[in-house]
């Protein structure tokens, strides 16, 4: 039987070690850390991402800031909110609800976030700096996998580990934050030939495809930890069901442990969210 790695409760424990940070700097400098939500449209799945966000912001001690925009909004207007929420000194961290409705230009307003402010570190200069082992505000879903990997193995020196995808918001930054962790790092993606079998050999495995339950237990080594990133929404049995992109009860036998979905990336996601906006305080005020 596998360890069931217990994202749920990883995360509480960082939000509350993100709470007191808040209440020091509340202490010292009599603000709290904020941290400013941009929502543009009414796509569902972004909605209950925000709100989560946004609830786990008040438990964390932060001050969030919530922008809703109209799904018609134009780059000149959004530009014009960020570009307040960047000289806004009661803003610490920017977060911009990905995907945006398509006459906007993700990445125009990616490079636009202050690099200071930018707690989903996707700016150019944060992925700069975590190519060069030097990152201040790291993304937080593969930081969320790494600290749940330390957590389970504790050092990661000299394993195998292989990412499935390719992504610059999961899958490059995590190969990147494993290989700074001293790891062997191999990176599957949809052009790689005999995935399976190079998967097979490894000591972890991150799973970051966006495909219902593609890892069975044939691609995984007996004794190895796994991370399953996917959420995908499915209909299964007339329900709708949150499903991972691994086969849970298959795999589960095999692994040494094992997150589940929902349950383990997702809420470390948002625990390590609440972390960066108060790393960007403290880097702010100080
Ligand atoms: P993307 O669609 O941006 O990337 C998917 C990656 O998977 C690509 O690199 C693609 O390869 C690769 N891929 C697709 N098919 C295959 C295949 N058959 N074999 C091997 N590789 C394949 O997705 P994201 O990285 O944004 O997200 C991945 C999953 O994680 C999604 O389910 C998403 O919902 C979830 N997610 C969960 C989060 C959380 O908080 N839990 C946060 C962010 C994402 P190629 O580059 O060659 O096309």
């Amino acid at each position: 039987m596998a360890q069931i790695i217990d994202g749920k409760q990883i995360a509480a424990d960082l939000v509350a070690e993100v709470a007191n940070g808040a209440q020091a700097i509340f202490s010292e400098y009599g603000i709290r850390p904020g941290l400013a939500v941009v929502l543009v449209g009414d796509d569902p799945a972004s909605q209950v991402y925000v709100r989560n966000k946004v609830a786990r912001a008040t438990e964390a001690g932060l001050n969030s800031i919530e922008h809703r925009l109209p799904a018609d909004t134009d780059q000149v207007t959004l530009n014009a909110l960020v570009d307040e929420l960047n000289n806004d000194p009661a803003v610490h961290g920017i977060l911009v609800q990905l995907p945006l409705p398509e006459q906007l230009n993700e990445e125009e307003i990616i490079s636009r976030i202050n690099p200071r402010k930018d707690v989903d570190g996707f700016h150019p200069i944060n992925v700069g700096e975590l190519a060069i082992g030097n990152a201040t505000l790291v993304p937080c879903t593969p930081q969320g996998c790494l600290l749940m990997l330390e957590k389970t193995l504790g050092d990661l020196s000299g394993k195998h580990a292989v990412v499935i995808g390719r992504s610059n918001i999961v899958g490059k930054p995590m190969a990147l934050l494993l290989l700074h962790a001293n790891c062997t790092v191999s990176i599957v993606h949809s052009r790689t030939r005999n995935p399976q079998e190079l998967c097979k050999q490894a000591d972890i495995v991150v799973a970051a495809v966006g495909r219902t339950e593609m890892v069975d237990a044939s691609w995984v080594k007996e004794g190895a930890t796994v991370i399953d990133v996917g959420i995908n929404v499915t209909e299964r049995d007339g329900k709708r069901k949150l499903l991972g992109d691994v086969n849970f009860a298959d795999v589960e036998p095999v692994a040494n442990a094992i997150t589940p979905v929902p349950g383990g990336v997702g809420p470390m996601t948002i625990a390590c969210l609440m972390n960066n906006t108060l790393i960007a305080a403290r880097n702010q005020l100080s």
